[in-house]
């Protein structure tokens, strides 16, 4: 086993990555190595993992084994040497831009390089995007900067000018099936379901062959089409679309929430004795506002994006319509992506034309666009839902 592994249909990748954490070893480091780095790829494709295990590859004495304790430290997140920054609310703001920069300057206190994985990196606001410009351009000489993103256009050009580029591509059902069988020990059966269903995604596929209660979301999410008989159930379908996605971006952010809540006032030595200090108390209370106001965001972003996954579902419910009516399927098992669903899909098939079928992944795309404009959810999607309901009136307004 070594770091790699969990990099799901990647050989370019991690051939570069891997040639690199060869060459960053020599006294001075040859030129497969150098001290800035886009990773970029769908969501789902690895750009996280890719960026930790190259962080890993770094510290490790063998390149990435996976089993010493500098890998065990890197995987867990708690290596000195390894900063992993994920932007959790919306945009990530200049002055954490700045105080990351400031950190990335310090000397490793271990091994012989600091690294600092910014992922998401596209959540950058503008000027933060140039303080870390200005990082980049003269960096200190152990720094190592690994930026996350889904494509390139997400980083100034002047950023990506500086960046050696990794493509990360989305990996094919066999790709992550076989990584399922390997990594999951799941039955085949599972492993090709959860590998189709997922889309290439590999974190998505994991839970659907793991988690039932994934499962049965996902199912959930796929009989809407069906559903959408008259206005009154595009109204309802909607509003469990968007009580469901706050419900599970609740579950997700609260713990977190809680602990982070807890962590600030044992900072601030609330319940300390003697500790009650003048000042202190409108400290806390400052401190615990802009905590509030990260994790609103955050809750915020957490149930978009629950809302959007559920959307993918759904596009892609409508993509095996679209390939049943081209007549493209002639093997649904590998074919279609909801295969446990070809009855359903050919019924729909027969039943609209392509023309509608298009309009409805449109309606679908619309939707996902609106949300990321932060259009209110309830509204963006029972736009859909009537949408997908009678998509000949799309006609008449676009
Ligand atoms: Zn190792």
């Amino acid at each position: 086993m070594t770091v790699w592994d969990d990099l799901v249909g990647q050989a370019a990748a991690v051939e570069s990555l891997s040639a690199a954490t060869a060459d960053a070893r020599a006294e001075i480091p040859g030129p497969a190595m150098t001290h800035a780095w886009l990773i970029t790829g769908p969501p789902g494709s690895g750009r996280s993992t890719a960026a930790r295990a190259f962080a890993a590859a770094l510290m490790c004495a063998n390149g990435g084994c996976g089993d010493c304790a500098e890998c065990r430290e890197v995987a867990a997140g708690s290596h000195p040497d390894v900063e992993v920054i994920r932007p959790e609310g919306v945009s990530y703001k200049t002055a954490d831009a700045r105080a990351l920069v400031s950190r990335a300057s310090m000397a490793p206190s271990r091994g012989k390089w600091h690294v600092i994985v910014l992922e998401d990196a596209d959540r950058l606001t503008e000027t933060a995007n140039n303080v870390l410009l200005k990082a980049i351009e003269e960096p200190p000489p152990r720094a190592v900067w690994l930026l996350c993103t889904p494509s390139v256009e997400d980083v100034l050009p002047t950023i990506r000018s500086r960046c050696r580029h990794v493509m990360l591509k989305t990996p094919t059902p066999q790709d992550v099936a076989d990584y399922l069988l390997a990594s999951e020990g799941v039955d085949a059966e599972s492993a090709l379901f959860a590998a189709h269903a997922s889309q290439g995604h590999v974190g998505r596929a994991r839970a659907l062959a793991r988690d039932e209660s994934a499962r049965h979301r996902r199912r959930e999410i796929l009989s809407i089409p069906a559903r959408l008989t008259n206005l009154r159930m595009c109204l309802t379908s909607a509003e469990a679309m968007v009580t469901t996605a706050k419900e599970d971006a609740r579950a997700i952010t609260e713990p977190l929430d809680e602990r982070e809540r807890e962590d600030l006032l044992l900072a601030w030595g609330e319940g300390a004795e003697g500790r009650g200090v003048k000042g202190g108390a409108r400290g806390v209370k400052g401190a615990l506002k802009e905590l509030e106001d990260r994790q609103k965001s955050r809750n915020t972003r957490t149930q978009r994006d629950q809302l959007d996954r559920a959307l993918l579902d759904l596009l892609g419910f409508y993509r095996d319509v679209l390939a049943e009516q081209f007549g493209a399927v002639t093997d649904t098992s590998s074919q279609l992506i909801n295969a446990e669903m070809s009855s359903e899909i050919q019924r729909l098939a027969r039943e609209s034309d392509p023309v509608e079928t298009m309009w409805r992944i449109d309606a679908i795309e619309t939707a996902r666009l609106a949300l990321d404009a932060n259009v209110a959810p309830q509204l963006a999607i029972e736009a859909l839902t009537i949408d997908l309901r009678r998509p000949s009136l799309r006609r008449s307004t676009s």
